[in-house]
């Protein structure tokens, strides 16, 4: 299993438009860069690949990455920086099969997957499975499971991704909180990989109007407002998962630009074999 990321970076990427802090400017000097979230995940064995939600900066991350295209897909939930990069594949490829939940969400009054095939009809090449969440599918060679997390007010999904043969297995938190229900933690424990939603440092909780919560027993809070976990979280759920390695994503330009670059944040282009 080779998974490269993609998109490492939170809805508005690090560097983001029309800014000039001091972190957005570092990753200009740098020439390193967080775009918007996805993962690619390829099967050597099967020569197939999966790609972990569809990032607005699809076109550009492949092109700069030279990955191979997707043979099919997952999406994790509807927000714009996981979802709005799939018209990309238009006119691109021939078939492409994606997986998302057939849960119906209260807040939108359809699945994930509904969402996808509605805003996605034209897509002749599109393919959308209703996958039922913790039930694993088989695609690309692996096993695939959508796991639920907490990422209010929508319905969000971590994923498991395993492959029986090698016995490799790479786990994603989604956007999430750092309230992952006790079913989901099951099947995302043990990871020879996790990647985990670290949006911002704990201390930067005090700038957040809905401030901190799940607090460790030092107080540090380990998620930030309600939807994403904080680094000090993201690294909390590394532990309780047994990850072997852990790689922290979706991080926001807001981190200061002495911690920004600091392990375990990932930036794009990175590349594991597992
Ligand atoms: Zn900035
Ligand atoms: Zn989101
Ligand atoms: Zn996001």
């Amino acid at each position: 299993m080779r998974v490269t990321l993609l998109g490492t970076g939170d809805t508005t990427g690090t560097p983001t438009v029309g800014c000039d802090c001091e972190t957005c400017e570092a990753a200009r000097e740098r020439g390193l860069e967080r775009t918007r979230f996805s993962i690619h995940v390829e099967n050597e064995r099967t020569d197939e690949a999966l790609l972990i939600d569809f990032s607005p900066d699809f076109r550009y991350q492949f092109l700069r990455d030279d990955v191979a295209p997707p043979d099919a897909g997952v999406v994790t939930h509807v927000h714009f920086d996981h979802l709005d990069g799939l018209g990309n594949v238009f006119r691109v490829l021939d078939s492409l099969t994606v997986y998302a939940s057939g849960e119906t969400d209260p807040q939108t009054g359809q699945s994930v997957a509904e969402t996808v095939a509605e805003d996605y009809h034209y897509l002749s090449a599109l393919e959308v499975h209703a996958t039922t969440p913790l039930d694993p599918v088989r695609t690309c060679g692996f096993d695939v499971t959508l796991v639920p997390v907490e990422h209010p007010p929508l319905l969000c999904y971590g994923v498991a991704i395993e492959d029986r043969e090698t016995g490799a297995k790479l786990s994603i938190s989604g956007d999430t909180s750092y309230a992952i229900p006790d079913q989901s933690r099951e099947v995302l424990v043990d990871p020879d990989l996790l990647i985990a939603d670290a949006i911002v440092p704990a201390h930067f909780c005090e700038y957040h109007p809905a401030g901190g919560r799940h607090e460790d027993a030092d107080g540090v809070p380990r998620t930030f407002g309600h939807k994403h976990m904080t680094r000090e979280g993201a690294l909390a759920l590394a532990d309780d998962l047994n990850a072997d390695r852990t790689r922290l994503v979706h991080a926001a330009h807001y981190y200061p630009v002495e911690e920004a670059f600091e392990e375990p944040l990932a930036v794009d282009g990175e590349e594991y074999v597992l």
